[in-house]
């Protein structure tokens, strides 16, 4: 809009796939997966496998093309994943809304591309910042705010916050139509001065989960961790102002657990995590059905209601789905694939 050309959308919502490698001696068991579509660009993967029982009862081997806007194979490195989404990370200096998830079962690689030290949230971080002071030279000026947040059983904990308050201190979301601005009451907020700060922030972010459960691993997977980065730029030259948010989504595990499974503490996860996962689905088809007027759910679920603005108007949004190279994780991996080949 402002400085940065960005290249046309078809809507305002793309899916990227990607296949995380095979780890160790999992290669053994994998699924064949096929991409038939090589030539520089992939945009299409095929899942082979007997997933359906034929009318004789007999298994058929089937084949299960999917297509998205890229495909990311086993082979990619975050590195190349990052190039592939620069250019929109960086249309939040520009005043931009952008909101990027990953999505998919537990151990499909969502942390590994999006929250980890060598993922997305550090990548988007060390970018704006270099764009920021390039931008310089043209007048303008950033503060760049940083929070980090988990939406746990439709409860807003703040992971910048004390270990003591997770799950005890109530944090509201606050909405200003008017601005157009979101707030949530009672978070830490970082100012990021330098961009190896963030790495503070994912540490800390990190260690306020691994007090607060015994398996930290086990409860990131049950809630959804939001980083978001506002951008507020102003130009002393032209007096031009822009304000942008960036908020990177590390979705709770895709994966469908039987609800007469669980019991208790664990039904009440998991029913908020299938509600939330269902909304966040609906709720992005309804804004890639571009029909004017629509009636979107944002209030269905508080990760959407979180994200209104940065979902609806004048924003950007990616989703990443995530899959495993596992022949064991072949029926969740279609699942998936098809959720994300719903809200494309
Ligand atoms: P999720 O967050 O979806 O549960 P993780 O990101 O934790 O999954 O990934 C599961 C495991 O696979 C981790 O050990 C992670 O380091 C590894 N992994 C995931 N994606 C990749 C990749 N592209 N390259 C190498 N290792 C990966
Ligand atoms: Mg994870």
């Amino acid at each position: 809009k402002l400085h940065n050309q960005v290249q046309e959308l078809k809507g305002n919502i793309r899916v990227f796939c990607r296949v995380r490698p095979t780890l160790g001696d999992e290669a053994t068991h994998a699924a064949e997966i096929r991409f038939p579509n090589t030539d520089g660009e992939s945009t299409e993967i095929e899942f082979v496998g007997a997933a359906d029982k034929s009318a004789l009862g007999k298994e058929t081997v089937k084949t299960h093309p999917f297509q998205f806007d890229k495909v990311f194979g086993p082979a990619a490195q975050n590195e190349h994943v990052f190039e592939e989404i620069s250019q929109l990370v960086q249309s939040a200096l520009d005043g931009y809304n952008v909101c990027i998830f990953c999505y998919g079962q537990t151990g499909s690689g969502k942390t590994h591309t999006m929250s980890s030290q060598d993922g997305m949230i550090p990548r988007a971080v060390h970018q704006i910042y270099a764009v920021a002071q390039s931008l310089k030279e043209k007048g303008w000026t950033y503060r760049m705010e940083g929070n980090f947040v988990e939406v746990y059983n439709e409860n807003i904990n703040d992971l910048l916050g004390r270990v003591d308050d997770l799950d005890k201190k109530k944090h509201e979301i606050r909405h200003d139509p008017k601005e157009q601005k979101t707030t949530i009451t009672g978070i830490e907020t970082v100012v990021l001065e330098n961009p190896q700060q963030v790495n503070n922030i994912l540490n800390h972010a990190q260690n306020t989960r691994s007090v607060a459960a015994t398996a930290a691993n086990e409860r990131s997977s049950r809630s959804h961790s939001v980083f978001i980065l506002k951008l507020i730029g102003t130009n002393s030259v032209t007096g031009q102002r822009s304000e942008g948010t960036l908020n990177l989504v590390d979705l709770a595990g895709s994966e469908r657990l039987a609800h007469s499974q669980a019991t208790g503490d664990r039904l009440k996860e998991t029913q908020s995590i299938n509600r939330s996962l269902a909304c966040l689905g609906d709720v992005i088809a309804a804004l890639g059905s571009g029909k004017e007027g629509a009636h979107i759910p944002y209030r269905n679920s508080k990760l959407t209601y979180l994200l209104q603005y940065s979902l609806g108007g004048n924003s950007k949004c990616l989703m990443f789905v995530m899959v495993s190279p596992m022949q064991a994780h072949l029926s969740e991996s279609l699942t998936s694939l098809k959720f994300a080949t719903k809200v494309n």
